[in-house]
């Protein structure tokens, strides 16, 4: 079980740092201000698109550049706007995260600067060995098979020796089928199987002290 695995798979928002922060606040504004500006609308005409062009195309950023001619670069310089101070840094996640025996990724459907950001701020940049982001996955975001088949060859994962974290369900599926021990961070008790290779935890650091 989790004794096999080697390679620890984490998800950034709202999964190394708690949902409801600031910081998730100040990304949607960031998004829609950019999306109302680029469509020439206002917030609430930003936030339809928003739904759009994320059922169409997964994410903002690729609707927009597969529908219009946005520079990601472009798209994401709000970014360089957010004030990161929001996030504290989080002992008990860096000691969680030093537990964990093997290689530690971030795969997140956000941008590498963001996520650079957010582990810095936590304290967490030494004990990740790689970030993979929206731009490495071509702008295809989990939860869709190309993204994932992409990271697990960007850093030759072997799936069965590999365990996600993720605060979306939906993002853990295919990995799940692919060979991969779940685990899903979001509310309920501290931490339960599902079935077989998925779990569930509201506090990954505690999940990691019980089963490391
Ligand atoms: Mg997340």
């Amino acid at each position: 079980m989790l004794a096999d695995i080697d390679t620890w798979v984490l998800d950034l928002d709202n999964t190394l740092y708690p949902a409801g922060s600031a910081l998730a606040e100040q990304l949607t504004h960031g998004i829609l201000s950019t999306l109302a500006q680029y469509y020439a609308t206002d917030l609430a005409g930003a936030r339809r698109i928003q739904s759009e062009l994320v059922a169409a195309h997964g994410t903002s950023l690729r609707g927009a550049m597969v529908t219009g001619t946005i520079d990601p670069q472009d798209f994401l310089g709000f970014e360089r706007r957010i004030d990161y101070s929001v996030i504290a840094p989080d002992p008990a996640m860096v000691a969680a995260l030093a537990a964990l025996p093997g290689r530690r990724y971030v795969y997140t459907n956000g941008s590498a600067y963001h996520a650079e950001q957010v582990l810095e701020r936590l304290g967490l940049t030494d004990r990740i060995d790689g970030v993979f982001d929206i731009l490495a996955g071509e702008l295809i975001p989990k939860p869709y098979a190309e993204s994932l088949d992409a990271f697990l060859d960007r850093f030759g994962v072997d799936p069965v020796r590999a365990a996600m974290f993720d605060d979306l369900e939906v993002n853990l599926a295919l990995p799940h089928e692919r060979g991969m021990t779940t685990v899903w961070v979001s509310a309920g008790t501290p931490y339960e199987l599902l079935a077989e290779r998925r779990w569930r935890t509201t506090d990954l650091p505690g999940f990691v002290r019980a089963n490391i």
